[in-house]
């Protein structure tokens, strides 16, 4: 299957293939030309899947979770059975090696299971002469949900999953540099989940706003950048709606002076530069004791200059372009402002000549923080290494930013990591390790990387509302 064979791409609404007047090129970012074009939904047709989610909700779908699990068990046999080509159109429009993108692919089916099997605890407050109370979790309604380019597919089942376990609909919008996995998703969960439960519509920006200050939807979640991010916290604000918000991130990686760097230096590396970087919760900076420093620089160096960067339909690569050229600009920007200010390039340190987006795995030496590289979230494969002198000063120095989504302290000793771990400013900390997820790890951001939880029995409870129903028994 080549992503070529999938000629038509349309929109799901209502249960139906629903194709638009105007539509938008899609580029494959390992040759930056244009390769399929999807639909521009128009207004009408997103009131249309608007309208639908809404009859949808409306309907029976809210009323029994036993028939909603097993959708959701279908809907994973589904995607399954679909991931050769859901996998090269990923990889085509996103860009990441063929075997990332079938892993992304079959991380949605582990999901959707996990959620499907979710085993959601009673909440009884009180039980006595005077009453009984308990905690009942009621559906929010129609869900508009908004997704980014790095990781459509799985990103986007983060919000199908529980959504829909907890017996909301949604209208889901993907990213208008990578839309074409997620239609085809849309497609493939046509003859599983009921009429207008599940409708996916794509175009730009412009289309999530109309999204976000829609009447109909009551919850509003984002995976994106800060500053959409606050708009859509903007939009929700005018008529209260529900807001989830998986935001950016500028992950501090703390190396303890006892650390053997050898044993670390692949997993550092590549936990720096999977997906090309482009992880919300990819290691963005790491700090490394003075000490050791030039041991630290060089093992990352020599792991940058080894991999084999190129096309990610072509067998054998390990890290495939940048996913766009905006992108690819700013990458290209940060690394060339870090060393006019005095950087020492390591390893990389530019784009790769030729077509597409690609730029070198690159590893910079001597930075400080105030650099904007340190400072800013780069989101691609350049990542600087800096030195510090106490503890106290690297934590500090780690915390001082306005992210907060994770974080890694690496040790031979966890007890101890773990301790300087409890310290940092972050949603998740990692020991020893860095971007594990799961959906049964609940992931959110603390300061502007996030509002709410996504993922775990947390992540379930973001698409509900609480009722209490006390029976009066004094
Ligand atoms: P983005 O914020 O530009 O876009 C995300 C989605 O929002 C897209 O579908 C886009 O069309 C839509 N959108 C843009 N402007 C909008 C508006 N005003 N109203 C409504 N919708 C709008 O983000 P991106 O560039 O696609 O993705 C990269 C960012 O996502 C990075 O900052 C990355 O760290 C972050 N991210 C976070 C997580 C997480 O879980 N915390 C995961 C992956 C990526």
């Amino acid at each position: 299957v080549t992503a070529q064979t999938v000629t038509e791409h349309t929109m799901t609404v209502n249960g139906q293939p629903l194709a638009a007047a105007q539509t938008f090129g899609v580029i494959n970012p390992a040759t930056g030309a244009v390769f399929a074009d999807a639909p521009d939904c128009s207004r009408e047709q997103l009131d249309a899947a608007m309208e639908s989610a809404q009859r949808a909700f409306l309907g029976d779908w809210r009323r029994d979770q036993g028939a909603r699990r097993k959708a959701l068990h279908a809907a994973a046999d589904a995607v399954d059975a679909d991931i050769d080509t859901l996998a090269a159109i990923l990889t085509a429009e996103q860009g990441k090696p063929l075997r990332d993108a079938r892993a992304e692919v079959a991380s949605v089916g582990v999901c959707m299971r996990w959620f499907a099997d979710l085993e959601i605890p009673r909440e009884v407050l009180q039980d006595d002469e005077k009453g009984f109370a308990e905690v009942l979790r009621k559906p929010q309604g129609v869900v508009a949900a908004l997704t980014p380019w790095n990781y459509p597919l799985i990103l986007a089942t983060y919000k199908i999953a529980p959504a829909l376990l907890a017996g909301n609909t949604m209208v889901l919008k993907p990213s208008p540099f990578t839309p074409l996995a997620t239609l085809r998703m849309g497609e493939v969960l046509r003859s599983v989940l009921p009429a207008g439960v599940l409708n996916v519509v794509s175009g730009g920006d412009d289309l999530g706003e109309w999204m976000t200050s829609h009447p109909i939807p009551s919850k509003l979640t984002l995976t994106g950048s800060v500053p959409t991010g606050k708009k859509v916290a903007l939009a929700a604000a005018r008529d209260l709606k529900r807001v989830t918000l998986e935001l950016g991130g500028n992950d501090p990686a703390i190396l303890l002076d006892d650390v053997d760097v050898d044993a670390a230096a692949d997993l550092l590396f590549w936990t720096a530069f999977t997906n090309t970087g482009q992880i919300c919760s990819a290691i963005k900076r790491i700090y490394a004791p003075e000490r050791i420093y030039e041991s630290v620089v060089e093992a990352l160096a020599d792991r940058a200059r080894r991999v084999r960067v190129g096309d990610g339909a072509v067998e054998g690569t390990e890290m495939g372009p940048l996913n766009n050229r905006p992108q690819f600009e700013r990458i290209s920007e940060l690394v060339a402002d870090a060393v006019s200010g005095g950087a020492r390039v390591a390893a990389g340190g530019g784009p790769r000549p030729g077509p597409g987006y690609f730029f070198e795995p690159t590893i910079l030496a001597d930075v400080e923080d105030g650099v904007r590289i340190v400072d800013e979230e780069q989101f691609g494969p350049a990542l600087p290494v800096i030195p510090y002198g106490s503890l106290d000063e690297a934590v500090s120095r780690a915390n001082h930013t306005t992210f907060g989504l994770g974080g890694s302290v690496w040790s031979r000793d966890e007890e101890r990591a773990a301790a300087v771990g409890s310290r940092l400013d972050a949603g998740t900390v990692w020991i020893n390790g860095h971007a594990v997820f799961g959906a049964h790890l609940p992931f959110a951001g603390m300061k502007w990387s996030g509002l709410g939880v996504e993922n775990g029995t947390f992540g379930y409870y973001a698409y509900t509302e609480i009722q209490v129903l006390y029976r009066n028994r004094g």
